[in-house]
């Protein structure tokens, strides 16, 4: 990625303060998704560094991360997995807890996800702050008995350092690191 790609990237998501409330400012990449240029060189870049992974399937987490996910798993010509928040998915699922700032939010995936067997997965999602969201995603992934081969972001907020959680089940990788 190119520091010009990166900046039309970067250039491309606004910010939003106090949404969805006070103190939180609100990475919105549907400036992004809009722009053709960015959404392009985004996925440009993301096909380009996950074609040569052998990946069998990209699982995108709920909802944001099914947007890129489902994108490039169509780009890679590979299955696509969708990792949900609670009572969404209608088969058998399993699921994972994980704390919120005020309470617990919990996120599932069907037990049948990945029908081949050792399946090598790329987890995405658009941003990453605590790191609980992804890191119940990866133990879900895991559970399944699936090869969980990295775990992508589009936005890193370092200063929350998230990704050291993850990084307990795979290799992280971030696009812009806030
Ligand atoms: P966390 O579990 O704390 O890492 O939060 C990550 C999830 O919440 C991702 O699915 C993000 O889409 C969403 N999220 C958290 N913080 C923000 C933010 N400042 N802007 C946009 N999305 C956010």
């Amino acid at each position: 990625l190119t520091k010009e790609d990166k900046k039309i990237i970067s250039n491309s998501i606004r910010d939003i303060k106090d949404f969805p409330k006070e103190g939180i400012v609100f990475k919105d990449i549907t400036t992004l998704l809009n722009n053709k240029e960015a959404y392009q060189t985004l996925m440009n870049h993301l096909e380009e560094r996950y074609n040569s992974y052998n990946l069998d399937y990209v699982a995108g987490i709920d909802s944001r991360g099914f947007i890129f996910g489902a994108a490039l798993a169509d780009r890679l010509k590979v299955g696509f997995v969708p990792v949900r928040k609670k009572g969404k998915l209608p088969s058998t699922t399993v699921c994972e807890k994980y704390e919120l700032e005020y309470g617990f939010d919990e996120v599932e995936i069907h037990l049948d996800a990945f029908p081949k067997a050792k399946a090598r997965v790329l987890l995405i999602d658009d941003l990453i702050a605590t790191g609980g969201t992804a890191n119940a995603a990866a133990k879900l992934i895991k559970h399944v008995n699936a090869d969980l081969v990295e775990v992508c972001f589009l936005l890193n907020l370092t200063f929350l350092d998230g990704a050291k959680k993850v990084r307990e089940h795979a290799p992280v990788y971030s696009i812009l690191d806030i």
